[in-house]
């Protein structure tokens, strides 16, 4: 074990990201005492027998009391009252941050509450999966993804880096942006995308010509990677286009244009302008392997698929 970066770390929420954090704190030895607070007792307990932490609370005040580092792990829309209720517990020099998927509108809510002596690191780990909850945590959620961190002008330049340090001792790679522009970024590469999974998703549902059973029934061919998305948490992604709302009409505005676009190629038969497209696109899936972000592997590297699984071709795909 290393010399730990923190003496105590207070994680405020404690579910798959609040989770992967404790995990890699026990693990890798980040730091000598973990508080964990979260609202529901259940999730509380749950946290315990997980052995998550060293402390467990109801009270987010309590858990910040001497803490050097609190994490706020809460949905986007929670933060600022979690943030009113600790203020008046944080220990002078500690770093406050959180994980929130949306960085102006977090900003805008805690920091109003905080006390001059801490230092506002706002951060956002570009990792997750569908699953919520204690239980769905893992240590290795946060290697070779980026985290974000956005300070704000004023914040001390020598706290950023202590929480750099931080993550990447979780196995991340750290960049630091304004709050807005990862607002924006974040809009065309995570939340737009969200959404159309979640409106495809709820198109298929309420189709009248295709039965339910159909849709689940044939789901191989492109469907079901948009029904993976669609089932991420209803309460923070409902935050997050609640609170990320200016940036992500924006990248709609500029997606429904194309999309107009393409619908005209399709009326008018113009094979080019597709064919050109989907080309683009396909470098672009390139680019995201060769930067390690993804697998290369055929149906995103899932395991033996059965026999008889078919793609959008109508070809069989290889089996056991
Ligand atoms: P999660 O698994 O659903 O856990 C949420 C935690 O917040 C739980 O401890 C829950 O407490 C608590 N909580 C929920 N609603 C609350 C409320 N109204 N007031 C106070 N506490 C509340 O969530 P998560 O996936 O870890 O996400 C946490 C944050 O990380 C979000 O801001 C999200 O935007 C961000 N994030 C998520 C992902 C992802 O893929 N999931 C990736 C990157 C960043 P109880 O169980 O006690 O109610």
């Amino acid at each position: 074990m290393t010399t730990p970066l923190f003496d105590k770390v207070a994680l405020i929420g404690i579910g798959l990201i609040g989770s992967s954090i404790a995990l890699n704190i026990r693990e890798r030895g980040l730091a000598r005492e973990t508080a964990i607070a979260t609202r529901r007792p259940e999730t509380l307990a749950r946290a315990r027998e997980l052995s998550l932490g060293t402390s467990y609370h109801l009270d987010p005040a309590e858990a910040v009391d001497g803490a050097d580092l609190v994490i706020l792990c809460l949905p986007v829309g929670s933060c600022g009252a979690a943030a009113a209720a600790m203020a008046h517990k944080l220990k002078p020099g500690a770093i406050v941050s959180d994980v929130g998927s949306v960085k102006a509108a977090v900003v805008s809510a805690v920091q109003p509450h905080l006390p001059a002596h801490v230092h506002f690191v706002p951060g956002h780990p570009i990792a997750g999966t569908e699953q919520s909850g204690p239980d769905a945590g893992f240590k290795e959620l946060f290697e070779n993804r980026w985290t974000i961190l956005t300070p704000l002008p004023e914040t001390d330049e020598a706290a950023t880096e202590r929480l750099a340090r931080f993550w990447r001792a979780t196995g991340a790679m750290v960049e630091t942006m304004t709050p807005e522009h990862h607002d924006l970024v974040l809009a065309i590469v995570s939340h737009v995308p969200h959404l159309i999974a979640y409106n495809i998703v709820g198109t298929a549902a309420d189709l009248e010509t295709v039965t339910q059973s159909e849709v689940i029934k044939f789901s191989a061919s492109g469907f079901r990677d948009f029904t993976r998305i669609a089932a991420s948490d209803p309460t923070m992604w409902r935050d997050i286009f609640l609170n990320n709302r200016e940036a992500v009409l924006e990248m709609l505005a500029r997606f429904s244009e194309d999309l107009a676009s393409l619908q005209r190629a399709i009326r008018w038969g113009d094979g080019d302008s597709l064919f050109d497209l989907f080309s683009r696109t396909r470098t672009i899936r390139r680019s995201i392997v060769e930067a390690g972000q993804d697998t290369a592997d055929a149906n995103f590297g899932r395991q033996k698929p059965r026999k008889d699984a078919w793609d959008e071709t109508g070809e069989t795909v290889p089996g056991e």
